[in-house]
């Protein structure tokens, strides 16, 4: 996993989950300035889409880009979520959302967060410093266990 160099700027990887959260932004339900993508990559390597789902009539059930992907890549295999590149427009809000954080938390404690904005440089989040003293009853050490028996 690569961790930002001593300048704060991250090491050399690989853009093209990045990338490819990008092209598929135009697929959000949303208007232009949440227009946002995402890719969720697994140990396996697979990788999971997800596009911002903004509901007009009935905010409350929006769904961010992050969410839609960690969802997917949960309810489609048991390799774990290493990484989360998300994509977002200059004009967007802030990225992820108190909700997306909690997703993080549950279900991808471990994974690897890149966030742009626009045409700006990729960030690694860091989730420790985002949500501090996080609610939870989760046990990390747990989900493979979790996983094992979904899988029995
Ligand atoms: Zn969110």
């Amino acid at each position: 996993m690569n961790k930002p160099a001593a300048d704060g700027k991250l090491e050399p990887y690989d853009r093209s989950p990045m990338d490819e959260a990008r092209s598929l932004a135009h697929r959000s339900k949303a208007p232009p300035a949440e227009c946002a993508g995402a890719i969720a990559v697994t140990r396996d390597g697979s990788r999971f889409p997800g596009v911002a789902i903004a509901l007009s009539s009935a905010a409350g059930l929006s769904v961010c880009a992050e969410r839609v992907a960690m969802s997917s890549a949960r309810s489609a295999t048991s390799s774990p979520i290493e990484e989360i590149a998300l994509w977002i427009p200059k004009s967007a809000g802030d990225h992820p959302c108190g909700i997306c954080l909690q997703i993080w938390l549950e279900l991808a404690p471990k994974a690897r967060f890149l966030l742009q904005r626009g045409e700006g440089e990729i960030q690694e989040l860091d989730l420790k410093q985002l949500l501090p003293d996080a609610f939870t009853s989760y046990d990390p050490s747990s989900q493979a266990e979790t996983s094992a028996r979904a899988q029995e």
